[in-house]
């Protein structure tokens, strides 16, 4: 048994069963044996893999979306260029390579990594070298324009599950069964914070309540309707999600979320509704899928491009990673893009004004 599983164990037979929100912060957030805490989880020889990773063509793209916000807003100065979960730093690499010969964005820009991971950090700091960002644990920036990323971030905030019954909804929870981890289901019970799902669930549908996802997209929302700014949101996800999208990856497969906790990256589907609610001070554009925004940026062209100095392998990694941003099968519709900026401007580019 790993240190983490005795430490949830002990917790559990101290104060009874834990909801899938502690479970998920204690297996990702623990400070000693935390998944996030311990480890680089990235790239091929890691678990996951994400988008800038796989395309310099990402993170070029996004930069250039927010670069030309930043004109549209008036050209702010100074203003915070922020990314919430930067990962191995990848992302802002590319956004700040690509934006490079935009006028003065560079000379404005006070760059605001909000990362927990020690591990992380550091190789954020190798990436960025030549820069000088600042990191946080949390969302607090300065008062002034903010232009912020965040690429699979809120995916990995711990959510609550629920599934609705006759009574009520029955909430999921982490308990022991012959002393080891185990799922249950509390009582039914009606529960205000559900309300919105009554018209749009049925009986034994699951839905999933996401506090500290609403929480941070409140404080974005509400700082860009107070000093403007723009944020790009992108996730796998959609608009009220239903079903268990609560899943444990290792090495690149599922495993049981309860197998070996601190050890497999836990995420649940983001539900973008919530987010927009959250944010409310803020507007947010039409949840539009992450294929469709990055061929309306461009991409193609790009790809094309890049493709004119690359042969053999290199040419046929960099086809194939072409086609697992954009492609329906692959990232491009399960990932969704959404933006928040101020009421009564413009999306985006790349993305619709909401309907
Ligand atoms: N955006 C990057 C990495 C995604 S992985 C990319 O696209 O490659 C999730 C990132 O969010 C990691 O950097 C992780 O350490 C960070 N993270 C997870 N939970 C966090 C939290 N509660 N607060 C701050 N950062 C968090």
């Amino acid at each position: 048994m790993t240190a983490l599983t005795n430490h949830i164990t002990s917790l559990i037979r101290a104060s009874g069963p834990l909801t899938l929100a502690e479970f998920m912060a204690l297996c990702l957030q623990h400070p000693e044996h935390g998944y996030y805490t311990t480890r680089d989880p990235l790239g091929a020889a890691g678990d996951f893999t994400t988008a800038p990773e796989i395309s310099q063509m990402f993170g070029e793209l996004l930069g250039l979306c927010l670069a030309q916000s930043w004109l549209d807003a008036g050209a702010p100065a100074p203003f915070t260029l922020a990314e919430l979960g930067p990962g191995r730093g990848t992302l802002m690499a590319d956004i700040l390579r690509a934006t490079r010969a935009v006028p003065g964005f560079h000379a404005a820009a006070e760059l605001l990594l909000i990362e927990t991971s020690p591990a992380l950090r550091a190789r954020q700091a190798e990436a960025l070298t030549g820069h000088s960002p600042t990191w946080a644990n949390s969302f607090a920036p300065k008062a002034q324009p903010l232009f912020l990323v965040a690429n699979e971030f809120f995916d990995a905030l711990p959510i609550r599950q629920f599934i609705r019954d006759t009574g009520g909804w029955r909430e999921r929870v982490v308990g022991l069964s012959e002393g080891a981890l185990a799922f249950g289901l509390t009582e039914a019970a009606p529960l205000a914070a559900l309300e919105h799902r009554l018209s749009d669930t049925a009986e034994g549908d699951i839905v999933t309540l996401s506090g500290h996802a609403e929480a941070v997209a409140s404080e974005i929302g509400a700082h860009i309707a107070t000093h403007g700014g723009t944020a790009l949101i992108i996730d796998y996800g959609d608009w009220q999600p239903t079903g268990d999208s609560f899943q444990a990856v290792k090495a690149h497969e599922k495993v049981s979320p309860l197998e070996s906790p601190g050890e497999a990256d836990l995420t649940a589907h983001v539900d973008f509704a919530a987010l927009a609610r959250a944010a409310a001070p803020a507007a947010h554009s039409a949840l539009t899928p992450q294929g469709v925004f990055l061929e309306r940026l461009g991409i193609t062209a790009r790809a094309e491009t890049l493709a004119q100095n690359l042969r053999d392998g290199a040419l046929q990694n960099h086809i194939a990673a072409h086609r697992r941003l954009t492609h329906p099968e692959e990232m491009g519709s399960l990932f969704k893009v959404m933006a928040l900026m101020p009421q009564g401007t413009h999306a985006p580019a790349g993305l619709d004004d909401d309907a």
